[in-house]
This record gives structure tokens, sequence and C-alpha cells, in this order.
């Protein structure tokens, strides 16, 4: 099966951790978390129109009519958040969420805009992308303060805000298994390779969509902390590996945001509630600029080419006209040379004559 194939077409959930069931959708994962025969959580829920293969394979995995104890979200961006809305309803659940993330998943407030001027393959597909939020206010619970996860025993809630203010990780120390939502992911979503699943490896949260860079750079260090030997993450596949702690240190260590963008140096400002108070101006956009200046030149081009056009009207209405005046007043003017010999040589003197007579004659080719 191609690359593209399985990426669109991966219906089959995978088990990737004890107990913990990843299905890749389109380009992003949902975790299944809990044993077949038992209760079970869902992390996140994929993107819009993800509700019927998300019940799909629940039900592949906990029977038919299966419904899980509660909805984790690590965050409510459209790719995660897409279908809570149905997905909640359908299965009359709760939602869990860090209460900075309520603004976002009771229709409230808009995430930041996304930002395209940090570049690249990735940057300009966030161009069509939504920050609307999506409304689960009636089901929507806060997290536990304490960090304790009431349906998950073994299982803790991480604050990794950065990505959004109020995205959070689930951690089971048991294992160390680490589900990282955006806040650290394993593919490289700025490219077409890697949006395919071109190569594995470690990259920081998407860049066009992270307001806040301080805090995501604190978030990723908090996550290399936790020393996990299973990485699950919202985008790409899952890393498990000895060593993968240190690598994750080192990343922690050398990783650094994007160059320039509309949140570099300045981040978005969010309330005590996570909704936004304020965003930085937007940047230079090069694609903008690249597209205003296209245009520019084709409006030149057309001013150029419409000024030239009207020329050559005018020149052939004048020639037109001429040629009218010309034929008109010609024939007359023939016509008297036509009786030149009633007249003296010493009035018509021979050059003259022939210049005339060619006249005449250019008037009779027409
Ligand atoms: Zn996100």
């Amino acid at each position: 099966m191609s690359r593209l194939k399985k990426m669109v077409m991966n219906d089959e959930p995978q088990l990737v951790a004890p107990g913990i069931y990843r299905l890749s959708s389109t380009i992003v994962n949902v975790y299944f978390i809990g044993l077949p025969a038992g209760p079970w959580v869902l992390v996140d829920t994929g993107m819009p129109f993800s509700a019927g293969q998300i019940r799909q394979a629940a039900e592949s995995l906990y029977g038919l009519d299966a419904r899980p104890e509660a909805i984790l979200m690590t965050h409510g961006h459209f790719d995660h958040a897409g279908s809570v809305e149905e997905l909640s309803r359908s299965w009359d659940v709760a939602v869990y969420a860090h209460p900075r993330e309520f603004p976002y998943l009771s229709g409230r407030c808009e995430y930041p805009p996304q930002d395209p001027t940090v570049g690249g393959f990735g940057g300009q597909m966030s161009r069509v992308y939504t920050n609307k939020p999506y409304n689960v206010a009636e089901r929507l619970q806060a997290l536990p303060e304490d960090g304790s996860l009431p349906m998950l025993q073994d299982w803790k809630w991480v604050f990794t805000p950065g990505h959004t203010p109020g995205h959070v990780s689930f951690f089971r120390e048991r294992d160390r298994v680490l589900i990282a939502g955006d806040a650290i992911i394993t593919m490289d979503i700025h490219n077409p390779a890697g949006l395919m699943g071109g190569h594995t490896g470690l990259w920081g949260p998407p860049e066009y969509f992270t307001p806040d860079w301080r805090m995501a750079l604190k978030s990723i260090d908090k996550l290399a902390l936790l020393k996990p030997k299973t990485l699950l993450t919202g985008h790409g596949d899952p890393l498990s590996y000895r060593g993968l702690d240190l690598d994750l240190v080192q990343f922690a260590d050398k990783y650094r945001p994007p160059l320039h963008g509309r949140y570099i140096p300045y981040a978005a400002e969010f309330a005590e509630d996570g909704s936004v108070l304020s965003v930085p101006p937007p940047v230079n956009d090069t694609l903008v600029t690249v597209l205003a200046g296209v245009g520019a030149g084709l409006v030149g081009l057309a001013a150029v080419y419409g000024a030239f056009k009207l020329n050559s009207n005018r020149k052939s209405r004048i020639e037109e006209r001429y040629r009218l005046h010309r034929t008109t007043i010609d024939l007359p003017w023939n016509k008297r040379i036509n009786r030149p010999a009633a007249r003296s040589d010493r009035q018509y003197k021979p050059v003259t004559y022939s210049l005339m007579r060619k006249k005449r004659y250019d008037v009779e080719d027409r």
C-alpha cells in the first residue's frame, strides 16, 4: 500500500503500548486507552468528519455500541476537536480539558489567527485551516487540579501550554508512556514528504499554530524531564526505543522556534481564563507581497497594452478620416487637372504636373 493511501485509509487501530491503541486519521492521531474487555477513554477526536471512523474503530476494539468513560482533550484545534461535538453528543459523555482551553471548546473565543509567515509548506497550508472554536459547553469538565485523572488511575495530566493556552499532555508513570498532543510531534508536518509519513523524528509544535513560543519551549523541557520510554503524539508515528529519553533531552536543548513570524518575538496575550486578550499585528507576508508584485506587474502590462491599443485606434481613426477626406478632396482637385490643355505651359510646370498625375492615379487605383 502506498504511503499516501495508507495515510488516508488507515482505519485499523494499532496497539502502540499496553492497553493503548492509536487510530491515525488523515494526518492526526487519536488514542484509545483501555483494554478490550474493560472501560476505556478517548484522547482527542480528530478532524471534522472523522466521527464515523472513530466510532467504527471503537466498536472494533470494545464491541458493538461501545461508549467511552470520557473524552480527554489535549487541546481544541480543529484537527483534534473536529469531531468532539458529534462524538460527545452521540455517546453522551463528558469532555475533559484544561480550564484555559474552555473558551475554545465552548464557542466563546477563536484561537489567535494562524501564522503562515513562519514559512514552509505547512505555513502555506495553514492558510486554509480554521481557528474557530467548537462548542461542547454542556459536557465540558475541568481536569482535576491535583493532576489526577479520575477515569484512569495510573495516569496524570501535565500542563504543557504554548501551542495553545490550555494544552495538556497525559503521562503514565508506571511504564513511562507519554501522550504529548502537539507539544512535541514526531512528524515533519512542515513539509510534504513528512506529511506523508516520510520520516519519523522529533519536532516542536506545529509552528503556524503556536502563538506563545516561550511557553512552548518550557513545555518541551517539561516533557523531556519526564524521561518517557514511549512517545505518542498528535501527529506522527509512535516512538519507543532505548535512548529515546536521552534523545528527547538533547532535542529539548537544541530545539529553536522559527526565525520569523507573527508571534516572534512577541507572543499573543491570554486572559486568566485562557481567552485571547491581544495578538501582535501581522508581519510582512511573503506570499502576499509576491502576489501583490505579480498583480501590480499585470496591471502595469495591461496599462501599457491599453495605451498602445488606444493610440493605434486613434491613429487608425485619423487615417480613416484622412482617407475619406482625401478621397472627397482629391476628386474635384483631380478633375481640375484633367483640363490642363486649355492652360498655358507657363502656368503648369512639368514637374508639378507629373506629381499631380501621380496623385490622380492613386485615387483611381483605389
Ligand atoms: Zn494543534
